[in-house]
């Protein structure tokens, strides 16, 4: 179990909710109150997190755990799924009303998606981060610490599936993604849109998400030390398939093609990942551009990846290989998650 290393603040009437943190900018510091690039991720604990913002206080009885120290790059299968164990062990727990993740920016699509498909409870799991350090002026962790803890005490925000909480907007794991590598706005439901927003504080609610996710998922990391190698493989110009030969002989047991417009792989490459194919290994179709759906095409080779970007397929795709290794049970599930 993870250390406690924040007790719990707040008054005893108040929601319960538990901060896990494991590091990114939004535990950063830098040199410099101008410094928003370069600095260090991963310095500030969650106990120095949570009391930089006394206003939690108000809203919930905040206590923090630090489950990592890194920058989100440095995220890797083992960290999910401690962080995913110690998610559901909280929310069994009747006096937890909602978990908070804090997390680096660069790949938190990834670990609040994994969550989304993982997490077995109807409770608020929000994940946010930061843009800029903590020692920079306008640092926007605070505030993004704040509203987090606001909603993932709401109980307006149960049932809605992992939740992305940054800059008053409130998105959903399956759909948000980080668009932009510097600025504030950077998190957004591509296709999908928000879940809502925050004014002055309070969850507005507009829309939910109709693909299914948490309690829904046949996905049980109790169960699980590991998971399946899943590579992503980039689609580009005069690509000569190298790369599916290096993820296949380095054991990979699924590779999600982030191939060319709607998923597109060229002449040049399908010999390579028809003999992937052929070595067992499955194959996922998505889209480089990020956004937009892949649709059935007999040119290509693979599953298709929905309308999930290429590091959001690769996720499921792991996880779908805990399960089973049927392909139409798995084109299934890049439909229904
Ligand atoms: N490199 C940082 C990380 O992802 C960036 C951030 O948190 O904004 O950990």
């Amino acid at each position: 179990m993870s250390p406690i290393v924040a007790q719990a603040q707040g008054a005893a009437s108040l929601p319960r909710v538990a901060v896990l943190a494991t590091g990114g900018t939004i535990a950063g510091t830098g040199g410099s109150e101008t410094q928003t690039t370069g600095y260090k991720p991963g310095v500030l604990t969650a106990d120095v997190l949570l009391k930089s913002v006394p206003s939690l206080g108000k809203i919930a009885q905040v206590s923090g755990e630090q489950v990592s120290n890194v920058g989100s790059d440095n995220i890797t299968n083992e960290i999910l799924l401690k962080l995913a164990k110690r998610v559901n062990q909280l929310l069994a727990q009747p006096d937890i009303a909602g978990v908070v993740i804090t997390h680096g920016t660069d790949t938190l699509e990834e670990t609040a998606y994994f969550l989304n498909l993982v997490v077995k409870s109807d409770k608020p799991v929000v994940v946010t981060g930061s843009m800029r350090p903590s020692t920079a002026i306008s640092a926007d962790g605070p505030s993004n610490l704040l509203q987090a803890v606001t909603v993932a005490a709401s109980r307006e925000a149960r049932g809605r599936g992992v939740m992305v909480v940054l800059n008053d907007r409130i998105g959903s794991a399956r759909y948000t993604t980080k668009t932009n590598a510097d600025s504030l706005d950077t998190f957004k439901g591509l296709d999908a849109g928000y879940l809502g927003m925050l004014i002055d504080q309070v969850p507005h609610f507009e829309t939910s998400v109709t693909k299914q996710h948490t309690t829904a998922t046949p996905f049980d990391v109790s169960k699980l030390d590991a998971l399946p190698q899943v590579d992503i493989v980039y689609g580009y110009q005069n690509d000569g398939g190298y790369m599916y030969d290096a993820a296949v002989a380095h054991g990979a047991k699924g590779i999600v093609v982030a191939g060319v417009g709607a998923g597109s792989e060229s002449l040049l490459v399908l010999p390579a990942i028809k003999k992937a194919i052929g070595q067992g290994v499955v194959i996922v179709r998505s889209s480089r551009t990020g956004s937009g759906f892949v649709p059935a095409d007999p040119a290509y080779l693979g599953l298709l990846g929905d309308s999930l970007n290429p590091q959001k397929a690769r996720i499921l795709l792991m996880l779908a290989l805990t399960v089973t290794q049927d392909q139409s049970r798995i084109q299934e599930m890049f439909h229904q998650f």
